[in-house]
């Protein structure tokens, strides 16, 4: 068995997993029987893309076990917080909403709820849900959540807290069920975990080492999506670029990349994370050369200063950064690039961050996720005295945000009167008399249309801009 083989939870396992899905689902039956009305999951998602995808398997799992989705708490008899640890406030809210259903369960004790993701992976997390919220009946981490079905076995059962929150040993578990939205875009997932060590960063230690998935597995993914119509893919990695690493030269992103772009049905392929250090020529050409592969990189910089940068154990300096966008930009001038920055890491001074707000200047990113920096448990920054007062990051903060919208404005403003692509998404949430896409950009597109265009590809000239999206007319 060669190592990429070794990698899989044993089929054995998901098989019994399976298995237990079926007899929920015959305990669901029979409620339904008894009730006429099927019992409705909640399931609540935080933080990035990875979470979202791990809760399209939690609602696949559930949906075989015969149960029917709602948006509300008080409508649910299952509710399930996908929880992220990055920073606090997340962590707090999670907490918060917790808190609440306490009473909840007191007028409905057969509510079942589960809380699961980053959060749990932390063992202060774990003990204090365990101490404090003894109405969670279910608790499950990144690693075991193959294994949801058994716990939600043992709490309907035995009603008795179920609680897996382990590791196991980097194994992946493939074929598991999976319900998405639906529409024209679709994530998956090609790695796991993160051997990074960000100073700030809590990932490495919730989501664990870097293990990537095996090609075949993920093209037959990629294959079955493009059947159910999806036309577009994100292909999710903390850091996409070591993808391959761990499978023995069988494929790098690049390789993998390659192999996406020939699987009929997929018309656009974007990627996150891409990590600074790793990103390299070889993935630079592939871009260029690939039409499927969208023109937009996020490429997280986190900070503008040298000093900043090594504290934060980045390995790469400003200068670094810089060489590689001029290089994508050179080659693809079309290129729309984001970005992620942390304001107020530890040892940042008023002059560190000028260096940030210099830094945006002169990359002039599409648009950037910022975050005020969160101490973390067991992080490397954990024991850093912040050198700026709490006022001043915030006063950053905004500083940055103003900056970076005018950036984005501006950029946006460049598209006025030109034409462009754009993969239709269907009517926008916000006003249903008008359709909405996205350039291959990745820059949200607002139109009138017929709704029969969703899931085509249509030109549109842009007439009007604004920071987040743009307006405009289809071209006959
Ligand atoms: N693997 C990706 C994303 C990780 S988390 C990457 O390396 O870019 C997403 C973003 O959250 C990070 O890019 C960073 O900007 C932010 N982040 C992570 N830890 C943080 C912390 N402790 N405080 C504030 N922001 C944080
Ligand atoms: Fe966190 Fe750094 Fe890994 Fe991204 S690369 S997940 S920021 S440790």
């Amino acid at each position: 068995m060669n190592k990429a083989e070794n990698t899989k939870i044993l089929p054995g396992e998901i098989e019994k997993q399976r298995e237990i899905i079926k007899r929920l689902r015959r305990w669901n039956d029979s409620q339904y029987h008894y009730s006429q009305r099927r019992r409705l999951a909640l399931v609540v998602t935080y933080g990035c893309q990875q979470n979202e995808s791990d809760s399209e398997h939690i609602r696949g799992i559930l949906g075989e076990a015969g149960f029917d989705f709602c948006d509300s708490a008080a409508d649910a008899n299952l509710i399930i917080y996908n929880t992220c640890a990055v920073r606090e406030g997340a962590e707090q809210r999670v907490f918060g909403n917790l808190g609440a259903l306490k009473h909840e369960k007191q007028k409905r004790p057969g509510l079942i709820i589960g809380i699961c993701g980053c959060m749990v992976q932390q063992e202060h997390i774990t003990k204090q849900i365990k101490q404090k919220y003894k109405h969670v009946d279910i608790i499950f981490g990144t690693h075991t959540l193959y294994r949801l079905p058994q716990l939600l076995w043992e709490a309907v059962s035995e009603r008795r807290m179920a609680v897996s929150v382990g590791h196991t040993g980097g194994m992946i578990a493939e074929d598991l069920p999976v319900r998405r939205e639906g529409g024209v875009k679709a994530c998956v997932s090609v790695m796991y975990g993160c051997n990074n060590f960000c100073s700030y960063c809590v990932v490495p230690y919730v989501r664990g080492a870097e293990r990537s998935r095996k090609p075949d597995d993920i093209l037959k993914e990629l294959r079955q999506i493009a059947e159910e119509g999806y036309k577009e893919v994100m292909l999710l990695g903390q850091n996409v670029n070591s993808y391959g690493k761990d499978l023995g030269g069988a494929a790098d992103f690049s390789d993998l990349l390659g192999l996406a772009a020939e699987v009929e049905g997929i018309e656009r392929i974007r990627f996150m994370t891409s990590h600074p250090k790793d990103f390299n020529d070889k993935l630079i050409k592939t871009m260029a050369c690939c039409p499927k592969i969208c023109s937009q990189l996020h490429l997280p910089v986190q900070a503008g200063s040298d000093k900043v940068l090594r504290d934060m154990n980045r390995g790469y300096t400003r200068a670094d950064y810089l060489e590689k966008i001029s290089k994508v930009r050179s080659m693809m001038p079309e290129m729309a690039v984001t970005s992620d920055i942390i304001v107020g890491f530890p040892t940042e001074t008023a002059e560190d961050f000028e260096q940030t707000l210099s830094l945006l200047q002169e990359v002039r990113f599409d648009s950037v996720y910022s975050f005020i920096y969160s101490k973390r448990t067991g992080t490397v920054a954990e024991s850093l005295a912040p050198v700026l007062a709490d006022k001043v990051v915030h006063a950053n903060f905004d500083r940055l945000l103003a900056v970076q919208n005018q950036i984005s404005k501006e950029i946006n403003d460049s598209y006025l009167g030109k034409v462009y692509e754009v993969l239709v998404e269907g009517e926008s949430k916000k006003d249903p008399s008008t359709l909405t896409g996205r350039t291959s950009s990745g820059k949200i597109v607002n139109f009138t249309g017929a709704p029969d265009m969703a899931g085509k590809t249509v030109s549109v000239k842009i007439t009007a801009a604004q920071t987040w999206s743009l307006f405009g007319e289809v071209q006959q």
